[in-house]
C-alpha cells in the first residue's frame, strides 16, 4: 500500500512539474504609457489575465510619457504573436517607423486587441482606423465613416452626420451575442450580464472588414442612442485579426468575468484564429454580472 502512494504521489509531483515549468505556446505583447485611463493599473490586470490562460508569456511596452520624445519607442511587433493596445485617448502620434512596423506585422498576418479607450487613439492615422474598424473622439465625425449598430436583425451603416463617440453614465448591461459561432462567443451564453461599465456609442469609422460578435443596448435615459451598439468585435486587416473590445473602463470594471473571458479568448483567437479555452462555470447569465475579486 505504502508503495503504491507513493507512486500516485510521485506521478503527481512529475506532472505538476512539467505543467509548472512548460513554457507558454504563446507571445502577447501590451502596449501603454499615453491614455487618459488608468493604464497603469489596467495593464497589470490584462498581463494576469493573458497569463492565467497558460498560453501566453507577456512583455509590456511603455511609451514616454505625453510631450515627451517618442522616437525611441520602437516595439519589436514581429516577435509577438499577439499585440494588446492599452494606448489610448490623447496618445501622443508614435513614429513613423513604428507605425510602419505595426502596418507590416499586421498585413503580415499579426494579431492586435483593441481594448477600451485604444479605439480613442490615433484619429488621424488611416491604417489604424482600418484596424479598429471603429473608433471615437479625437475630433472623429461623418469624414471617418458610419455610425455603425445593429437594428431589425442586421448591421446598419449610417452616414448621418455627427461626433463619434459618447458614453453616459456606468450602469450594468447585457450584452448579446449575434455572431454564435465564431470562435470567440461559441459556447457563450446568448445573452450575459456586465458589470456597471461605459457604454460606448455613436463609435464611426471605416468600418471595413468587420464582424460584430456582440452588441448591447444604449438607453437614451442614460445619454445612448436607443439602438444595439457593437461591443465585442472582430475585423480582418490583410492577414492580420484583430479582436476589439470597448468593455472595461478602469480596474474595477476588469474584475467583470463578462471582460475577462471575452478578452480572454479574444486574445487567443487573435494570436491564433482559433480558441481552445472552455468557458468557466463562473460565467454570467442574463440577470446578474459575475465579479472576481
Ligand atoms: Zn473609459
Amino acid at each position: 500500500m505504502f508503495h503504491k502512494h507513493w507512486l500516485a504521489a510521485l506521478g503527481i509531483c512529475v506532472v505538476m512539474t512539467v505543467a509548472a515549468t512548460a513554457a507558454p505556446p504563446l507571445k502577447a505583447l501590451i502596449v501603454d504609457g499615453q491614455n487618459n485611463h488608468d493604464w497603469k493599473k489596467t495593464t497589470p490586470l490584462l498581463k494576469q489575465y493573458l497569463e492565467q490562460t497558460g498560453l501566453f508569456a507577456v512583455d509590456v511596452a511603455t511609451s514616454p510619457p505625453k510631450g515627451h520624445d517618442l522616437s525611441g519607442f520602437k516595439p519589436n511587433f514581429a516577435a509577438y504573436d499577439v499585440v494588446v493596445s492599452n494606448y489610448g485617448f490623447g496618445g501622443d502620434p508614435w513614429p513613423e517607423e513604428t507605425n510602419k512596423a505595426l502596418v507590416d506585422y499586421m498585413e503580415g498576418g499579426g494579431g492586435l486587441v483593441i481594448y477600451h479607450s485604444a479605439d480613442n487613439a490615433f484619429p488621424g492615422w488611416k491604417e489604424y482606423n482600418l484596424m479598429i474598424a471603429l473608433g471615437g473622439w479625437g475630433g472623429r465625425n461623418e469624414k471617418d465613416g458610419p455610425y455603425v449598430y445593429w437594428q431589425d436583425g442586421k448591421i446598419v451603416r449610417d452616414m448621418t452626420p455627427g461626433p463619434g463617440g459618447s458614453h453616459g453614465p456606468q450602469h450594468e448591461y447585457q450584452l448579446v451575442v449575434r455572431r454564435a459561432d465564431h470562435p470567440i462567443t461559441k459556447g457563450l451564453p446568448n445573452v450575459f450580464m456586465h458589470s456597471a461599465d461605459e457604454l460606448y456609442n455613436r463609435l464611426r469609422g471605416p468600418a471595413k472588414n468587420l464582424t460584430v460578435l456582440a452588441t448591447s443596448f444604449s438607453p437614451k435615459d442614460k445619454k445612448g442612442t436607443g439602438r444595439h451598439e457593437p461591443m465585442l468585435m472582430t475585423i480582418q486587416y490583410g492577414n492580420g485579426r484583430v479582436f476589439h473590445t470597448v468593455l472595461g473602463h478602469a480596474p474595477k470594471q476588469l474584475r467583470s468575468v463578462a471582460f475577462i473571458v471575452t478578452f480572454q479568448r479574444g486574445a487567443e483567437w487573435a494570436a491564433t484564429g482559433k480558441v481552445t479555452q472552455t468557458v468557466p462555470d463562473d460565467f454570467p447569465g442574463p440577470d446578474k454580472p459575475s465579479v472576481r475579486e
